[in-house]
């Protein structure tokens, strides 16, 4: 059993390597008991290897992993009590829902009553009960990864593993199912750990996301918090879209200086950052439009995307490209030159070198 105050899952010290490769260096994350955690990263950053080690299926080289006060580093997968959905379904082609959904508990033995109880269940939460008789292949994307989820949520495990579970359904579908996961998830109060690399799904389902690059983690927090308050210039670009925009600039007199226009600061933001030469600016599009600390700033407009509810402006100054999010009838025409509005009380600035936030 876990206390209060224990991590429900921990990672102590992982490290993974595959021959002379290190992937994953030292490691250390705790998840708190009915979290929805979110690994998150380009591809390639080790989050589908730190999940696969967390369900047994991938050894560790070092280090150790706790699942609910119990030391699951060489336990087998069966032995976690983690349920894992993964992106392919990996259903059984030749049996039926019903039997799809309930296949664990009859190899474990338990009673008939038992298994149509939870079926029944599982299916109700999940809409499925139209279909238990259907084969795989008489159900759409989103029916097949439902039955995938059903699978995983009769067991009543420990932990939910999510590998990239929606990346074989169509955008509208991913949208309904990313809210569905979420809302059982919720209800049923277990924890997950969910593996995307779209950010997106990432800020939009996670109480707290594991930014990872390289093996490493970059920065756990709420998505609200990595938006607001990045860690770095890494997770800066990665976490917000369209992505935010970064330029040199130089601190002096209170302002940054860009491209010879003052962008006057908020005076504890240039406090902060203090007077420099060389130090990276960076301002997301949508706080191109005005707000507590409007500063105009002029560049060359390329082109427009008009997505309806805001215009995005495509264009240039100097040599670095930028986007900037504006009102659907604001006044610019390509290949002109554009002026908006900055709110400096939300520009980050960034270490040119180390590239940390300031
Ligand atoms: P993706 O989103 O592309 O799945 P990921 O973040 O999940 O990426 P992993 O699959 O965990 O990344 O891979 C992390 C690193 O480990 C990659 O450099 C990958 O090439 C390497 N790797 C993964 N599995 C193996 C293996 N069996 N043998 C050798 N290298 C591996």
């Amino acid at each position: 059993m876990t206390s209060p105050t224990q991590p429900h899952i921990s990672f102590e010290k992982i490290t993974k390597s595959f021959g002379p490769v290190e992937v994953i260096p030292p490691l250390d994350l705790a998840i708190q008991k009915g979290e929805f955690i979110v690994l998150v990263g380009p591809s390639g950053c080790g989050k589908t290897t730190t999940l696969r080690m967390l369900a047994g299926l991938e050894s560790v080289s070092s280090g150790s992993i706790r699942i609910a006060g119990r030391d699951v580093t060489a336990m087998r997968p069966g032995e976690r009590d983690c349920a894992m959905v993964f992106q392919n379904y990996a259903l059984y082609p030749h049996m039926s829902v019903r039997e799809n959904i309930g296949y664990a508990m009859k190899v474990h033995g338990t009673p008939r009553e038992e298994i149509a109880r939870r079926v029944g269940e599982a299916a109700g939460l999940l809409g499925l009960e139209p279909y238990l008789d259907r084969k795989p292949k008489n159900l759409s994307g989103g029916q097949r990864q439902r039955v995938a989820i059903g699978r995983a949520l009769v067991r009543h495990p420990e932990v939910f593993l999510f590998d990239e579970p929606l990346s074989n359904l169509d955008a509208k579908l991913r949208v309904e199912m990313r809210t569905e996961i979420k809302l059982l998830q919720k209800r049923l109060g277990t924890t997950a750990v969910y593996v995307t690399h779209d950010q997106v799904e990432a800020m939009t389902m996670a109480d707290r996301v594991v930014v990872m690059r390289g093996g490493v983690i970059e920065q756990v927090d709420a998505p609200i918090a990595l938006y607001e308050r990045p860690a770095n210039r890494f997770v800066a670009n990665f976490i917000g879209s369209p992505a935010m925009n970064f330029f040199e600039v130089s601190t002096r007199e209170g302002a940054a200086w860009l491209d010879g226009q003052r962008l006057e600061l908020p005076p504890e933001t240039f406090q902060r950052v203090g007077p420099r030469e060389r130090v990276t600016l960076g301002i997301r599009p949508e706080h191109m439009n005005g707000g507590e600390r409007p500063a105009p700033f002029t560049f060359a407009c390329d082109t427009l995307e008009p997505l309806g509810a805001h215009t995005l402006v495509l264009g240039h100054v100097g040599q670095e490209k930028l986007v900037a999010q504006v009102e659907p009838h604001f006044d610019v025409t390509p290949q002109n030159s554009c002026t908006v509005q900055i709110d400096m009380s939300k520009a980050h600035f960034f270490d040119i070198e180390s590239e940390h936030s300031l």
